[in-house]
């Protein structure tokens, strides 16, 4: 049995309860949405498509009231920017008054306007801003001044609970402590660690990369809670599994910004999601 609160972000997990199988949750634990592709800013290694999509707000707001019902706990939107979807704001308020989901948000913060954190306080229980890089790594990666990022950082803050993502790479291995450190000193509570994965533009991570983090994980001593992607790097690290025996699909699938739902982000094959999105998640499991 699992309890959780989206407040707090309080997991209490209970093993010695047995749940009957028609009661176990149909649904993934955590649903990424990519809201739109839409992104201002050009990183060499993103994965996001390039084509313009963005989705319908009552598609999304239908689907997390039937995610919500099905056992889901979280829903978190991406992109693309989401902070970019025309309706962005009033998508996280409808749900988070919906339902008991979780909402949450990845962002590259250069959207952001204590307007709108005024209108997501409350509607959002916690963000994440993505920061690749320090100075002026950051600069030449984003193209935008990194006291920006220092900014966005306070507003978030100010709304909800907040973590700060790495893209991890040859650009940003060597600044692990001073990520690390920008974490602490802005009040995140989590630097999540994402090595990088291959697209059609990068190799993704090095193998020589890939050990550095790894060693660096091993001996680093961060004030903030570091949390890394599944990305196959994880078995490397000592990292706490979230649920013992939790099987992939059962823990997150992701919506892509044409209403494709996938087994994760980076995957190339989906399903279309019709009239209901729990008929896409059993057609994914099916096919699994
Ligand atoms: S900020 Fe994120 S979505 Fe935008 S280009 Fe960079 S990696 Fe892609």
């Amino acid at each position: 049995m699992h309890l959780f609160d989206r407040v707090s972000g309080l997991n209490i997990l209970l093993d010695e309860v047995k749940v009957p199988a028609e009661q176990v949750s149909r649904a993934p634990r955590y649903l990424s949405v990519a809201l739109t592709n839409t992104c201002e800013l050009r990183c060499a290694y993103c994965y996001a498509p390039k084509h313009a999509a963005v989705l319908d707000t009552g598609r999304v707001v239908a689907w997390a009231a039937e995610l919500d019902g099905a056992g889901c706990l979280g829903i978190g939107f991406g992109g693309g920017e989401p902070t970019a979807h025309p309706r962005f704001a009033q998508l996280c308020a409808q749900i988070a008054a919906a339902t008991s989901m979780a909402v949450t948000f990845t962002t590259h913060g250069h959207r952001l306007t204590p307007q709108l954190a005024d209108i997501l306080r409350g509607a959002v229980h916690f963000s994440r801003l993505s920061v690749d890089g320090v100075g002026a790594t950051y600069e030449r990666l984003r193209r935008r001044p990194f006291a920006a990022v220092l900014a966005a950082a306070a507003l978030l803050r100010s709304v909800a609970p907040f973590g700060v993502n790495v893209v991890v790479n040859a650009d940003t291995i060597g600044e692990l402590d001073q990520l690390a450190e920008f974490a602490a000193d802005a009040g995140a509570s989590e630097l999540l660690l994402l090595p990088e994965q291959p697209t059609a533009a990068t190799s993704g991570i090095s193998d020589r990369d890939a050990e550095r983090l790894v060693r660096w994980v091993q001996t680093a001593r961060p004030q903030v809670r570091l949390a890394i992607s599944r990305s196959g790097l994880e078995g490397s690290v000592p990292a706490v599994e979230t649920i013992p025996g939790e099987q992939p699909l059962d823990a997150h699938m992701h919506v892509d910004a044409t209403g494709v739902l996938r087994p994760h982000a980076y995957a190339s094959v989906g399903t279309p999601i019709e009239d209901f999105i729990m008929d896409a998640v059993q057609a994914l499991r099916e096919a699994a």
